[in-house]
């Protein structure tokens, strides 16, 4: 056909799309996807075939991050089961974490938590899903007696909810008691495994039934994305179910986060080695200085739940946080002192993070839950990166000095 110019701007006419088969993963930036036969479309529409639609539903840049997360989440549990495992991205965590709850949930359902939360996740569930009539229960995970009696007691329990190990606090809960309490009565469990990332920790290998994750974090690994993901083992409630909340609420994820998500995914095994290695040197050496009365790094053996982490975690991870003796007054200070390490909420990217939870990241969150779990106000974040240690480690000490 012969196209005037106005057309031609728009048209490729000569060109189909499929020339080449690229090396690295391609941005597939488009909004919709189209089909030379009506019946194909409509076969696809009618979930008869899988095939892609329009973006908001799914897209092959995103299909690829998907099936890597899923992937590295069930990596040698083959055997678990027959486990087989389905992601769906987000756009966000909160949108991985407000899906999970949305679709596994309903009015009138309660969902036990940890008082250490991320505060984000704290306030959808007091703030915004309590509207909808699901109620958190916020408890302490670790009194698993506790935990037993009001799951098996309380019939509107339908989920138990584990972050591990958790912010700010760097607490780890048991993911195979915990599991095998849910189990007994019929309740889901649902684990955010963003802290750990899958190098580190994998709690289907304990039954669980979701893992969610801030892939903004660890799985990213350069802070220059945000995206979320829910990882499931009931494969047609993931198609269906998830599949329906994701496009219907909109959270999904774009083409560009879910490529800089695969290109981070690439390096999250050797990145996690460092990280672990070099916060393991910074928390023995803030150990060791007379302003801090308590560090917390579950790597640490005075850390209460160094055995837990080391049965169900490979390493330890790059999160630790410090509690200053100087308080609110001396954390402000710190911060002013510090010339290396960014100040910033985030975490899990190469670069070192550090940041005061009491008014950042947990701002939001009731006073009475700070002090009841130890979120104080000298309490200080590390996210600690990949940088040569000796240089973090300098940039940490003249700070303490300077205070
Ligand atoms: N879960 C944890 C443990 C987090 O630390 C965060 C954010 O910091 C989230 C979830 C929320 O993730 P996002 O910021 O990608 O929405």
């Amino acid at each position: 056909m012969d196209l005037h110019f106005g057309s031609l701007c728009v048209r490729n006419p000569n060109t189909k799309f499929d020339f080449a088969r690229p090396h690295m993963e391609p941005i597939v930036a488009s909004t919709t996807f189209s089909y030379d036969d009506p019946e194909a479309l409509m076969e696809i529409f009618l979930g008869e075939k899988k095939g892609f639609i329009y973006s908001r539903w799914s897209n092959p840049t995103i299909e690829l991050a998907e099936n890597k997360v899923a992937a590295l989440e069930g990596c040698g549990l083959g055997n678990t089961e027959n486990l087989k495992l389905k992601a769906r991205l987000f756009s966000s965590g909160m949108g991985a974490i407000q899906t999970l709850f949305m679709s596994t949930l309903k009015p009138g359902d309660k969902v036990i938590v940890q008082g250490t939360l991320y505060g984000g996740t704290n306030e959808l569930l007091t703030k915004i899903l309590s509207q909808f009539g699901i109620t958190p229960l916020i408890t302490e995970l670790k009194n698993l007696n506790e935990i037993e009696r009001i799951s098996s007691s309380d019939k509107n329990v339908k989920m138990i909810y584990i972050e591990t190990p958790s912010n700010p606090t760097i607490d780890c809960y048991d993911i195979e008691s915990l599991c095998q309490i849910a189990k007994k009565n019929n309740q889901l469990v649902a684990v955010d495994n963003t802290f750990a990332s899958p190098y580190l920790q994998q709690p289907f290998a304990y039954g669980v039934d979701f893992v969610v994750h801030s892939s903004t974090k660890y799985l990213n690994g350069h802070g220059n994305s945000i995206s979320g993901v829910m990882v499931g083992k009931n494969i047609d409630f993931m198609e269906k179910d998830v599949f329906q909340y994701l496009k219907l609420l909109g959270t999904n994820s774009s083409a560009f986060d879910s490529w800089l998500l695969l290109q981070g995914m690439k390096t999250l095994e050797v990145r996690m080695q460092r990280h672990c290695s070099n916060a393991l040197q910074v928390a023995e050496f803030l150990g060791a200085n007379t302003k801090i009365s308590r560090v917390n790094y579950c790597g640490l053996p005075s850390h209460p739940d160094h055995l837990l982490a080391k049965k169900q975690m490979r390493d330890f991870g790059g999160m630790l946080s410090f509690d200053l003796k100087g308080g609110l007054e001396a954390g402000k200070k710190l911060l002013r002192h510090i010339k290396l390490c960014s100040l910033a909420v985030s975490l899990g990217t190469v670069d070192t993070i550090i940041q005061h939870p009491a008014s950042m990241s947990h701002v939001g969150v009731a006073k009475e839950i700070c002090q009841q779990y130890g979120i104080t106000d000298g309490l200080i974040r590390l996210s600690v990166g990949i940088e040569d240690v000796k240089d973090i480690m300098n940039d940490l000490g003249n700070a303490l000095d300077a205070i």
